[in-house]
């Protein structure tokens, strides 16, 4: 294994796909920063911040926040020079229009790779029941579900063309999947 890069990784997948426990062992494994813009926001809307307040509701009903409220966040963890440490975006770009920003935010080094950790619609389902978090309502789930189809899918195909789409299985054992996203991105990124 090699410390030299640092990977300027972002990782998609289904609502409940498990990113949030290999993130978390990617991050470990490559010693880099993982955003998680999902729990950025919880924990404005736990302290009650100016952002919380604003992104509540959409958060409830299962809906995107407003992008021009994403910007800034990721922009302050990701942008500039925060590039050279490496990083995992987990939950952004949510559409087309964030992943153009994300370009820009990211130039002029920009990404190694977009990860695809793909899991099944049902088996998420069953997964975002089982979980049972204050905004898994089934109602909420639906939407978000949904969302991904409409506005997140479109998205393999911006990366994809731009040379940087690798797609995992996510199905398996934690450890299992764990292995698997390390290979295919130390392939990417050469070590
Ligand atoms: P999930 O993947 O289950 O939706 P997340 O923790 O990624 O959970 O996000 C929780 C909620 O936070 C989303 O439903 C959405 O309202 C909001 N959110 C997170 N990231 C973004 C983003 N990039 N753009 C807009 N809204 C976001």
């Amino acid at each position: 294994m090699s410390q030299a890069v640092r990977p300027r990784l972002v990782i998609m997948g289904r609502q409940g796909a498990g990113k949030g426990t290999q993130c978390e062992l990617l991050a470990a494994h490559y010693g880099i920063d993982h955003l998680s813009t999902g729990d950025v926001l919880r924990a404005a809307v736990a302290e009650g911040s100016e952002l919380g307040v604003k992104a509540k509701a959409f958060m409830d009903a299962g809906d995107l926040v407003p992008d021009e409220l994403m910007t800034d966040i990721v922009a302050s963890r990701v942008g500039g020079d925060k590039g050279a440490a490496g990083f995992l975006l987990d939950g952004f770009p949510r559409n087309v229009g964030q992943a153009e920003t994300l370009v820009e935010i990211t130039a002029p080094d920009g990404l190694h790779a977009c990860v695809n950790l793909d899991v099944e619609e049902s088996v998420v389902r069953e997964r975002m029941i089982a979980r049972g978090r204050e905004d898994d309502t089934p109602e909420a789930i639906d939407r978000r579900l949904q969302l991904y189809a409409q506005e997140t899918a479109p998205l393999f195909d911006f990366f994809d063309s731009k040379g940087l789409l690798v797609v995992c299985n996510g199905f398996g054992e934690v450890e299992e999947i764990s292995t698997r996203l390390i290979s295919s991105i130390d392939q990417v990124i050469g070590s």
